[in-house]
């Protein structure tokens, strides 16, 4: 299968990567291949070592799938990589990573921030597998250093991070990885393969829950892992084959109708949220924003240098716990436009309130230093926000009539 890694511009590979016109019918938008099985033209074996890494022909689709395979290679080909694995959920995609590169007895290092789902992984089912797992905050390039052992196989990032917006400098774990002799991961779902180009900065496996921006719409869920054909390879062979939690040929197609108009979006996004968050900064209720394009991010700087867009995704703070939740119900009874809920990278924008107090016992489990670098970023709680594509002063009049 050809790869077209990055030869025509962004708004180009959006729309034409992975895809062709359909052979059969001439189709000029891809079909949906709602089929579980396809009709062998040779007699071929059926173990996960039989498969042919060129990615030709079909055999089952929990192996691979024609419309799955388009996606992939439309996310490859945005990503800028050789190769592509979608799967069922964003947690099916880090679980893979994890699954397939670690064995009991070796070592991880991964942020000690990340979407709770990863966090409570990382710190309950690895080490009940025998893998010893060191979370470190990845802005710390001493305490990255620090942990990494002559064990330790994988380094695992994210950034910007779930929820609280601290940025990782990819190229610089990336260089402590591989001097360890370590893969480097990173969770790119905030910035979607837009906003960074993690695998220019020596990044391995590029995952997405790809059903926040590269979806867009909110009505799949979905996740991808991209990079070097031989690591997705190894992946589709334990994760896909092996563990099975693949995408479904419907939702790839939805996802890929999405993903047609993902640097179009990526764009508005920026654009929304940067009103947003300007207006926000001014607030008087608003005790601080964290949106990575404006200058008052702790890390602007690295912002501005590793990001291509700043996407739709911040927090703000609003002072005490109570104060948080207080508002949270009147931010449910009250938001028109803006949906309270969780999620994000949707066109519809949404909210939702993030308690440091409660994360700390259940997700995050952080102590002394580590804390205190959450605690920099969040302070006592804050309000998540997703901003969509609506209007920004229709956003706007939403929030003043909550925030009062
Ligand atoms: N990674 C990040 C940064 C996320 O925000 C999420 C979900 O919110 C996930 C991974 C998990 O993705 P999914 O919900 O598709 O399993």
């Amino acid at each position: 299968m050809k790869r077209t890694n990055r030869q025509l511009g962004p708004m180009t590979t959006a729309i034409h990567g992975g895809e062709k016109p359909d052979p059969a019918t001439g189709a000029s938008a891809p079909p949906i291949h709602m089929s579980s099985t396809f009709v062998s033209e040779d007699v071929a074996g059926f173990s996960a070592h039989d498969l042919d890494d060129t990615g030709e022909g079909f055999i089952y689709s929990r192996w691979g799938n024609p419309t799955v395979a388009m996606l992939e290679q439309k996310i490859a080909a945005l990503q800028g990589t050789e190769d592509c694995l979608c799967l069922a959920s964003g947690m099916a995609a880090a679980t893979a990573i994890f699954l397939t590169f670690l064995s009991a007895g070796e070592h991880a290092v991964v942020s000690d921030v990340s979407y709770a789902g990863v966090a409570e992984l990382a710190r309950e089912t690895l080490p009940r597998l025998g893998i010893d797992v060191t979370t470190v905050d990845m802005s710390d390039l001493d305490a990255v250093a620090a942990a990494i052992r002559p064990t330790t196989r994988l380094v695992h990032t994210e950034t910007p991070v779930n929820p609280i917006m601290r940025l990782t400098d990819l190229e610089a774990v990336s260089d402590l990885a591989h001097k360890a002799g370590a893969l480097h991961s990173c969770d790119a779902t905030f910035a979607s393969p837009i906003g960074m180009d993690p695998s220019a900065l020596g990044v391995d496996l590029v995952m997405h829950s790809i059903t926040k921006y590269i979806g867009g719409h909110g009505d799949a869920v979905g996740g991808a892992i991209a990079g070097r054909a031989d690591l997705i390879a190894g992946l589709r062979k334990e994760a896909a084959i092996h563990h099975g939690g693949v995408l479904s040929p419907f939702n790839a197609w939805l996802i890929a109708r999405g993903a047609a108009t993902l640097p179009l979006r990526m764009k508005a996004h920026q654009t929304g949220a940067t009103e947003v968050a300007r207006w926000l900064e001014a607030h008087p209720a608003v005790t601080r924003v964290m949106y990575p394009g404006l200058p008052s991010h702790p890390q602007h700087d690295l912002a501005a240098r590793q990001m291509t867009n700043f996407s739709g995704m911040m927090s703000f703070q609003v002072g005490s716990a109570e104060h948080g939740r207080k508002l949270a119900r009147r931010m449910i009874d009250r938001l028109r436009v803006v949906h309270y809920a969780v999620s994000l990278g949707h066109h519809r924008s949404l909210i939702f309130w993030m308690e440091t107090g409660p994360l700390m016992e259940t997700s995050f489990r952080l102590k002394g230093a580590q804390c205190a670098s959450y605690k920099e970023f969040a302070g006592e709680g804050i309000f998540r926000l997703s901003v969509g594509l609506e209007d920004a002063e229709d956003l706007i009049a939403d929030l003043e009539g909550a925030l009062g």
